[in-house]
């Protein structure tokens, strides 16, 4: 693997590998290259490359992704709110949660997140990223109150909000049809909706996960109704615990089918299993999180996968560490993800990766890869670019 990580140009580079290795993989790269979409059968046998191939695979995913975005490798300024880690629902990979009278439990209320909001805006943050555990005597319509709380605090702020499973609450909490609930929350402020709470979108999986969790079919009428009434949305994938590489071709192949419907995706995000503190790996159900080929491959077949559907795939830094991130930026993925400012969600099931990476940090580690970083809103609109300031700060990666 040493060689790719050192590479220079994707596109000579892959052809002198497809010229090498003789198998129905080489084939199904050239197709990958082509117009044409890849076939679960195809996923699946792209799903199980190792060496060689898998250095030919990385390389095809960069040339998709050089082709689709350029050069260009973007970032957000954004601050989560983890609101209240409160929650009812009992996901055995989640070490957030916690129960009303734990002494660790907290409810911020809605002046600390208008509070939060302000100091986001300060910070130069364009987007705040909302988000909590669901307590069983949450007001019916507080995550409403919450998007008023924001507006009122910075208008202009991009307020990124509510998982599927928050949105299924909040109707079962209110009563409400869901296109209404939807519209509503627009009207106070709702900009675009995270596509967490996807994990595994495969029955038998989430049975093992979290029989609570919204279901496969809940989970897409949500998606797909916020595409329909114009809300954008992101796309996730939770891998590294007790899921098989079918279940990632065929989840990623669910979201493309989703995508060539309605177009409401934003990005796709592979979001590694932080195993450390979970029930589910205690428990001895689950392997301790993704591997490093693992972290590479996913990365690269979503490329792959979803070419010409979604064009954006972004690395959770704050799941893989910094140097995998820029590895995976490497091989098909073009988005660093979002400063966070906090964060509470991976840091209590045992990442060490830190709450927060400024945007000099993010354009330090862009610029080692060599490519060139900028700041985008939510939606993908380049807001400001940083070209590298001397040949001296992009040095190559330290892939030791
Ligand atoms: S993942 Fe979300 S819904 Fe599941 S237990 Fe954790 S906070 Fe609750």
């Amino acid at each position: 693997m040493q060689e790719w990580f050192e590479h220079e140009d994707s596109e000579e580079e892959l052809g002198q590998i497809l010229g090498n290795i003789e198998s129905p993989v080489a084939r199904l790269l050239e197709k990958a290259l082509g117009p044409e979409d890849l076939s679960e059968n195809d996923g699946l046998v792209l799903a199980q490359v190792k060496g060689e191939e898998l250095h030919a695979l990385l390389l095809a995913a960069d040339v998709l992704r050089k082709r689709a975005v350029g050069d260009t490798i973007t970032y957000v300024i954004t601050r989560n709110i983890n609101f209240t880690n409160v929650c009812i629902i009992g996901c055995k990979f989640c070490a957030f949660m916690t129960g009303p009278k734990s002494p660790d439990a907290w409810n911020h209320s809605l002046q600390d997140i208008g509070n939060k909001t302000r100091e986001a805006w300060e910070r130069g943050g364009t987007e705040v990223c909302v988000q909590g555990g669901l307590p069983r005597d949450l007001k019916p319509y507080y995550y409403r109150d919450i998007l008023r709380a924001i507006r009122e605090a910075v208008p202009q702020i991009h307020i990124h909000a509510f998982s599927p499973m928050e949105i299924i609450y909040g109707i079962e909490k209110t009563g409400m049809d869901l296109r209404d609930y939807l519209k509503m929350l627009r009207e106070a402020g709702l900009d675009s909706i995270p596509g967490t709470a996807a994990e595994i979108l495969d029955p038998q999986i989430r049975q093992v996960l979290s029989k609570n969790k919204v279901t496969v079919e809940q989970w897409m009428k949500v998606i797909r109704t916020a595409h329909e009434l114009g809300i954008p949305t992101t796309s996730t994938i939770m891998y590294g615990h007790i899921e098989k590489p079918e279940h990632w071709v065929r989840h990623i192949l669910l979201l493309r089918s989703i995508q060539q419907e309605t177009g409401g995706f934003t990005e796709f995000v592979p979001l590694g299993f932080i195993h450390h503190n979970t029930d589910l790996y205690r428990s001895g159900l689950a392997r301790p999180g993704a591997t490093l080929e693992e972290h590479l491959k996913i990365h690269a077949l979503s490329r792959i996968l979803l070419k010409g559907w979604i064009d954006h795939v972004q690395v959770a830094w704050v799941k893989m560490g910094r140097t995998v991130s820029q590895w995976c930026l490497r091989g098909g993925a073009d988005d660093f993800g979002g400063t966070l400012m906090e964060e509470s969600i991976s840091r209590l099931a045992g990442s060490e990766e830190g709450q927060n990476m400024d945007p000099e940090e993010f354009q330090d580690l862009i610029w080692q890869i060599g490519r060139t970083p900028a700041q985008r809103s939510t939606t993908y609109e380049i807001l400001k670019r940083f070209p590298a300031p001397s040949a001296s700060r992009s040095a190559s990666v330290d892939v030791q």
